[in-house]
């Protein structure tokens, strides 16, 4: 089949790579280069572990406080508050210990297999370089300490996830950099991360176009359609192609094309900041998740990227860089000997659902259109099984995973 996959961030790339191995002609749209959009500047992270959801029990406790600090952890813009507050209901809504427990058995399906799902990819890319699987170290000032957040860890050991607990000389002896601020640490020895998201975004591509991919350089705008059947996609530039199928992967921009399809899904962004330290003197082997200060540390290529937090303000406002400061300033606070004389700033927009679970599934108003997005902040770790699944879809043949928990009409 002719196949336009819309999307060339990491969930558009991946399906499409598996597609391709499955004999399918595929199409991309985007009028972005591949991997610029949220997948250029996460964290890298690919962790069979990262099963829970946004949502956990008792967050509800601290949203007052989200809204009074606006260089929070997570934060809420005031103008955007009145549109993002029913969403962020039914986020909480979620949080409850049942559904927790039921929405990280769902997502530790898809992240089980993350190595197996990528393995394939890189081999046939020749990628395999921008991938690494050194561990991550979940950090704590102390064990006390990690003791609040001992429900979530236990749950993801009876899930399956490898956790080794590492007292404070073992972590100093394999990270001396962690030297002085963490106590105690959890280490997560299968998880792995990339070198460069936006690189590996790119080599995954490179090779799909070598595989004889096209690439239309432009937004989709709608469909053409005969009854339950998609024949083609029209672009801004008033372009009409013929296609057998459509893949939207269209990242936060998603829920428009989803909704044409058939399937409204309450699809909201929440971005996220990086810096960048390019000239960092740490030596960091590991990822390392500072769990207090909600801070993802990973050395990369460019150097040590510090990630993380969590804004509601939409799609369209400008970014605050001021929270890419307040993530240096924590960078420094837990590293006083970071060398921050070089940095880059970055914003991106996750796209994410209230239930902390990604849409992966057929659209409700016609067989041959597929919708895989929503990954919040997984999307790394789950492009590859998110690809593997829908050319299964796509196949008709049964899915690897039960992906009844990721239907687009759950909701
Ligand atoms: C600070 C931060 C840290 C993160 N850390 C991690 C991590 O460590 N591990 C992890 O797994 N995840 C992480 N994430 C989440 C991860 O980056 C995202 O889940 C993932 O990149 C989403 O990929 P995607 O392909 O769905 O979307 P994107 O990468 O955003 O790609 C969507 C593409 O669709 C295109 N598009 C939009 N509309 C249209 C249209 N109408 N027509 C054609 N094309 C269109 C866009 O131009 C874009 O190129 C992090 C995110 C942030 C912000």
């Amino acid at each position: 089949m002719h196949i336009a996959v819309i999307g060339t961030g990491i969930v558009g790339t991946c399906t499409a790579a598996w597609l391709q191995r499955d004999g399918h002609q595929v199409t991309f749209f985007d009028p972005r280069e591949p991997g610029e959009a949220c997948s250029f500047g996460n964290a890298g992270s690919l962790s069979p572990s990262a099963c829970l959801p946004v949502g956990m029990p008792g967050m509800w406790k601290r949203v007052p406080r989200w809204l009074l600090d606006p260089l929070g952890p997570l934060t809420v813009r005031w103008r955007y508050a009145p549109l993002v507050v029913p969403w962020l209901v039914r986020m909480l809504r979620h949080s409850t210990k049942e559904e927790v427990t039921r929405i990280a058995t769902a997502l530790r399906t898809l992240l089980e297999p993350i190595f197996d799902c990528y393995g394939p990819l890189l081999d046939d890319a020749q990628a395999n370089h921008l991938v690494k699987r050194t561990g991550c170290l979940y950090v704590y000032s102390s064990r006390e300490i990690a003791a609040q957040w001992a429900w979530g860890m236990n749950l993801r050991r009876s899930l399956g996830v490898r956790m080794v607990d590492v007292d404070q000389d073992e972590l100093e002896a394999i990270e001396p950099d962690l030297k002085g601020r963490f106590r105690f640490g959890i280490l997560a020895p299968e998880n792995g991360s990339t070198l460069d998201p936006s690189a590996l975004v790119k080599a995954l591509h490179a090779h799909c176009m070598d595989e004889g991919a096209q690439f239309v350089r432009c937004a989709v705008t709608g469909f053409e359609r005969q009854g339950r059947h998609v024949t083609g996609v029209r672009t801004r530039d008033g372009e009409r192609v013929a296609v057998d199928g459509v893949v939207v992967a269209a990242g936060a921009w998603s829920a428009r094309l989803a909704a044409e399809l058939g399937s409204r899904v309450p699809l909201e962004t929440q971005r996220g900041y990086h810096v960048t330290v390019r000239s960092s003197n740490l030596n960091l082997r590991h990822t390392v998740m500072a769990v207090e200060n909600n801070l993802m540390v990973n050395p990369m290529a460019m150097g040590l990227r510090l990630a993380g937090t969590v804004e509601f303000a939409g799609l369209k406002a400008p970014p605050n860089y001021e929270r890419a400061q307040a993530l240096l300033r924590q960078g420094r606070l837990l590293f006083p000997h970071l060398d921050t004389s070089e940095v880059t700033e970055w914003m991106g927009h996750r796209p994410c659902m209230p239930d902390s679970l990604p849409v992966v599934g057929t659209a409700a108003s016609v067989d041959n259109a597929w919708l895989a997005f929503g990954h919040g902040h997984m999307g790394m770790c789950m492009g590859a099984s998110t690809g593997r699944e829908i050319a299964h879809l796509v196949a008709g043949r049964p899915t690897q995973v039960d992906l009844t928990p990721f239907r687009p009409d759950r909701f």
